[in-house]
């Protein structure tokens, strides 16, 4: 039997919860000795057209279409899916926007900003198309395990996926749910 396979995505986020991952280490070695990492931005992979996985790990909050079309597909082909960091979780920082009609935003974005000369909203059929509101992943699918924090701590990051590898769904001890 091969190793169990990992894919993992980085949608409306700031990278930050991959960067917990990296922070793991030499832990981190262990573990990718353990796995194989398939599409993932640690393989900078940027076609995202998973390959059946045990697991898909999703960062990021889900703000625009091509995003809600990445984590059905990931569900679909994960057996367990975890979402790493609060804009995942709940959607995190990005839901600051949810309270301005998406039309402000847009301007605000392009054309109204203090260092914008002569701007527009772009649209282009290969940008795609901002939701109107920002949404936690599980309001899109089923999601199995849930990493709060922002970001994870990586001794969280590599308490789950060590249980995940040891056939067991992470249940998270209070310590590691709360800022001390
Ligand atoms: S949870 Fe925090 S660290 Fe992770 S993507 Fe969101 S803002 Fe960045």
């Amino acid at each position: 039997m091969g190793k169990p396979k990992i894919a993992t995505v980085w949608l409306e986020g700031c990278a930050g919860c991959h960067m917990s991952f990296l922070d793991l280490d030499e832990v981190l070695i262990d573990i990718l000795h353990q796995v194989e990492l398939t599409v993932s931005p640690v393989t900078d992979y940027k076609d995202y057209c998973f390959p059946k996985v045990d697991l898909g790990i999703i960062e990021g909050g889900i703000g625009n279409e091509e995003q809600l079309e990445i984590v059905r597909h990931l569900r679909r082909q994960a057996k367990i899916i975890m979402t790493w960091g609060d804009c995942a979780v709940f959607g995190g920082i990005n839901t600051l926007r949810n309270w301005i009609p998406k039309t402000e935003v847009l301007e605000r974005g392009y054309v109204t900003s203090e260092s914008t000369v002569n701007g527009v909203v772009p649209i282009h059929a290969e940008i795609p198309r901002l939701l109107d509101q920002v949404i936690a992943v599980n309001h899109v699918i089923a999601v199995d395990v849930y990493i709060p924090g922002c970001p994870p701590d990586p001794e969280v990051i590599a308490y789950s996926l060590t249980e995940i590898l040891n056939g067991r769904l992470p249940v998270l001890p209070g310590e590691m749910i709360h800022f001390d």
